[in-house]
């Protein structure tokens, strides 16, 4: 296993941290560093009320997760690809803190470099009755944040996400249900949530959140393919530098969350963990005074985004041993490369139907021996049919242009039935890939009566037009 240790290292630039060490390590030893910044591993969020409620989450198919790929192997191709890497151990902090603390010393005479504080404060577990409070006060306080939300929560919510949105803070995305045992029983599980409250924040604010906090944070939860697989599917996974401590247990009071969340004002960067989820009163009491102690250090308020170099926790050695199924190569083909390309430029896809038309985003859709594939539901519904999933025969069944078609993976065929009630059988690129069926455009167009097709590629649009 040392091979695969040595690929373990995270790509974290933590000057904030390493500020922070300086400080701490010359006044308060070690132990109050470690305390302050690295998670302890046994720490849990607050659940959010109805985390263990699980009737509106898809699965991911489970024979994509049937054992023909091996955790290893991709450790090791990872591995070869990934920039060079620093581990933040105690150990290592300190030494590079001594020499950091020489370095610091000359520098001792100058006056605070404020313009170059900043703390991004973030919110997690929301969106709750406590998120409104937030806002107003940031409002007041005029100060930005950024907030990573439970589509669970989002669901229930949109007023919220549309809220934080309009107000100009950033939203992240801390997957569907925070559960852990879900989250990280496997990569399959934990992408699944990502990408279904990814669509439903996409619904409310038209954007994608393109970062993403793990619930309870990375430090013995991720393991190297976790973190791989998000970075190449276009996502940034953020830590933090300081933990407010106001999920350590319920009903924290707010002097103790102020107290921790202020206990370090000498670091250049601070990431801060707070919790706007459904009992953390306390966070927003708190909230006022801990922005004012900020304000008089002189920190600029930040908001996260993904270009920023992430603040990870290294790959923990439980986490590292743990024997969770990686996806198979087929999976990690039809879902993280085509993925990326929804956060990189490139051409849409425009679909002229009838009266109506769509585009699809780059990663929305995809090019393959020629043909479109699409995603059944998304084309569909935007092009005024109804898709229903049956989760019994696992099929897709589309109501659109007063035909009644059903869409099966398992069989690869489409049924179709007229108007007339005559029913025809096609074969057909019908595929799941994650938890959404894909089909190619051409066979649905024509299943719909939407034929001919002429298709046209621009510089700026590819563009499909049928009747
Ligand atoms: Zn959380």
């Amino acid at each position: 296993m040392k091979e695969s240790r040595k690929n373990h290292i995270r790509p974290i630039v933590l000057s904030g941290l390493l500020a922070m060490a300086v400080l701490i390590f010359a006044v308060g030893g070690w132990a109050v560093l470690y305390k302050n910044n690295l998670p302890a591993p046994v720490k849990q969020d607050l659940a959010p009320v109805a985390a263990n409620s699980r009737q509106l989450q898809t699965k991911p198919v489970s024979s994509w997760n049937a054992g023909v790929y091996s955790p290893n192997r991709l450790s090791q191709a990872a591995g070869k690809v990934m920039a060079p890497r620093m581990v933040i151990t105690p150990a290592k902090a300190a030494v590079k803190a001594e020499a950091a603390v020489s370095k610091n010393n000359a520098q001792n005479h100058l006056p605070a470099p404020n313009k170059h504080k900043t703390v991004y404060l973030t919110f997690d577990d929301g969106p709750s009755k406590i998120t409104s409070k937030v806002l107003e006060i940031l409002r007041q306080q005029g100060v930005k944040a950024t907030f990573f939300v439970l589509g669970e929560q989002a669901r229930q919510r949109p007023e919220l996400i549309n809220a934080i949105w309009e107000q100009g803070h950033s939203i992240g995305n801390h997957t569907y249900n925070h559960n852990y045992h879900d989250l990280y029983s496997g990569f399959t599980e934990f992408w699944s949530q990502i990408k279904q409250t990814e669509e439903i924040v996409r619904n409310i604010t038209g954007v994608r959140p393109q970062l993403i906090r793990a619930p309870g944070g990375t430090f013995g939860h991720f393991d190297q393919t976790y973190f791989h697989l998000l970075k190449q599917a276009g996502y940034s996974v953020m830590d933090w530098t300081v933990d407010s401590g106001d999920s350590r247990r319920k009903g924290v009071p707010a002097a103790d969350i102020l107290k921790e969340s202020v206990a370090d004002m000498n670091a250049s960067r601070v990431i801060l963990l707070l919790h706007d989820g459904g009992g953390h009163e306390q966070s927003a009491k708190a909230l006022p005074e801990i922005i004012q102690r900020y304000k008089s250090a002189g920190y600029a308020f930040g908001v996260l985004d993904a270009e920023m170099q992430p603040v990870q926790f290294r790959v923990s050695d439980a986490a590292a041993k743990a024997s969770r199924n990686g996806p198979s190569r087929d999976w990690i083909a039809a879902n993280i490369a085509p993925n990326r390309e929804l956060f990189t430029p490139g051409k849409a896809l425009a679909l002229e139907v009838g009266l109506l038309e769509t585009k699809l985003l780059p990663g929305e859709y995809s090019i393959s021996e020629g043909q479109y594939r699409v995603p059944l539901r998304a084309v569909v519904e935007r092009l005024g049919g109804r898709v229903n999933w049956d989760s019994a025969s696992r099929t897709g069944k589309v109501v659109w242009n007063g035909r009644a078609i059903i869409a099966d993976a398992a069989r690869k065929q489409l049924t179709i039935t007229g108007a007339d009630g005559r029913q025809q059988v096609r074969s057909a690129d019908v595929q799941m890939i994650g938890s959404s069926l894909w089909v190619s455009l051409r066979g649905l167009l024509e299943a719909a009566g939407h034929a001919p097709l002429t298709t046209a590629v621009t510089i700026d649009e590819r563009r499909v037009k049928t009747l």
